[in-house]
């Protein structure tokens, strides 16, 4: 077949998580929690399934919780936004990235995306005829150089997508890196679509600075969030992006014809857990620290070596004291021979690259992190 997209394989999450099946490994590989989500939330979910409330929600999301996203919106970043035009609810932040960059790339246009980068960006771009231009985001604290930001952009410079707290490396956007950013877009039209779903994963006492907090990179951004990070529920596959209301109307007519909505009863049951429960997410950083600082803390005496990430559920950790294999294989190695899946930093890398990284997901149950840790340190 004559591919539109030749270069793309199936993701590391489907090739790891299969690994992991198969050899039975301990899976820190994927980024999804392996416990519960609230009590309180999946009983909504079920009074609303026996409710009847099992038909298509409106296009833009349940009424109910685009009100609870505005508040919390508001509460959290000192932003009013519109419920009815500026919020849309989509199933996963997936699609409201996939949306938004159909919605506004065209043949010729170029998105800087910033390498390592998170993997559905650019198969988006590509379908949309556009081409993404990789920046290096620089080891060891992964941050964007603006200078190569202001070399690399031209008049067919269309988007610039940010991700911050930042997966795979947990490098976290400061206030001045968005200062340098709305400089160097305030002459233009260029677009910024920010991926903030680890947005309450943030550690060690910062806070996360999201593009809504600015008013000159709200003004043209569309900013994407997950409830799947933020509420244990990564299957659930329900996100939301929060835009001006003239780059939601575009976004909506993609998101009309992708999916036309998310799934009714759990926007319903979100809406009713974020309204009586907000002390969930503000304890969440504490909840992800405790787990972080618990795994670094156990791997210190192992032969990786790393810094506790700055946030995200993900620890990289470099592994070239143990081995000079690649990351691919190292991985492999490690889910197969060793028990624990990890995923390699390289695939996030447009150019070949030889990182010596694997990405371990510390959203486990403290006794999984025990056991892995201990596997890990016999290394
Ligand atoms: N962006 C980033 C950086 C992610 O890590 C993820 C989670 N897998 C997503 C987007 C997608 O989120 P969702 O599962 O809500 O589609
Ligand atoms: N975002 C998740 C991760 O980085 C995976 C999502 C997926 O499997 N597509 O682990």
């Amino acid at each position: 077949i004559n591919s539109k997209l030749p270069t793309v394989g199936t993701t590391i999450f489907t090739v790891i998580g299969a690994l992991a099946n198969r050899h039975q490994a301990i899976n820190l590989g994927q980024g999804f929690p392996d416990f519960s989500a609230p009590q309180a939330l999946l009983e909504r979910v079920d009074y609303h399934v026996r409710q009847g409330h099992n038909q298509y929600a409106p296009m833009g999301g349940v009424a109910s919780l685009r009100e609870a996203i505005a508040a919390k919106v508001e509460q959290s970043y000192g932003r009013a936004v519109s419920a009815e035009q500026e919020v849309t609810v989509t199933p996963g932040a997936t699609e409201a990235l996939y949306c938004a960059i159909t919605a506004c790339v065209r043949p010729g246009d170029e998105v800087i995306v910033f390498d390592p980068a998170y993997d559905s960006y650019e198969p988006a771009i590509e379908l949309s005829g556009g081409r993404a231009v990789h920046l290096p985001l620089l080891p060891p604290d992964f941050a964007i150089d603006w200078q190569r930001v202001r070399d690399a952009i031209n008049p067919r410079t269309r988007m610039i997508i940010l991700n911050s707290p930042h997966n795979p490396t947990g490098a976290t956007l400061s206030a001045a890196d968005l200062d340098s950013l709305a400089e160097l877009v305030r002459e233009s039209d260029i677009l910024l679509l920010s991926d903030e779903v680890y947005e309450h994963l943030v550690y060690d006492g910062k806070t996360h600075q999201s593009l809504l907090q600015h008013d000159e990179l709200a003004a043209r951004a569309f900013v994407v969030f997950s409830f799947g990070k933020t509420y244990h529920v990564t299957g659930w596959k329900t996100g939301y992006c929060i835009a001006p209301a003239p780059l939601t109307a575009e976004l909506r007519k993609v998101h009309q014809y992708v999916t036309f909505v998310a799934v009714t009863p759990i926007q319903l049951a979100l809406a009713d857990f974020m309204t009586s429960c907000p002390e969930h997410h503000q304890q969440l950083a504490a909840f992800y620290q405790h787990k972080r600082d618990l795994f670094c803390e156990q791997m210190a005496p192992s032969r990786f070596q790393f810094s506790p990430t700055q946030g995200t559920f993900f620890q990289l950790m470099d592994y070239s004291e143990i081995s000079d294999q690649d990351d691919l294989s190292m991985a492999e190695w490690l889910t197969r021979e060793r028990g624990v899946a990890a995923i390699p930093v390289s695939v996030f890398y447009k150019e070949p690259t030889t990182v010596r990284y694997v990405r371990f997901c510390f959203a486990k149950e403290d006794e999984t992190l025990t056991q892995a840790a201990e596997l890990l340190c016999k290394i």
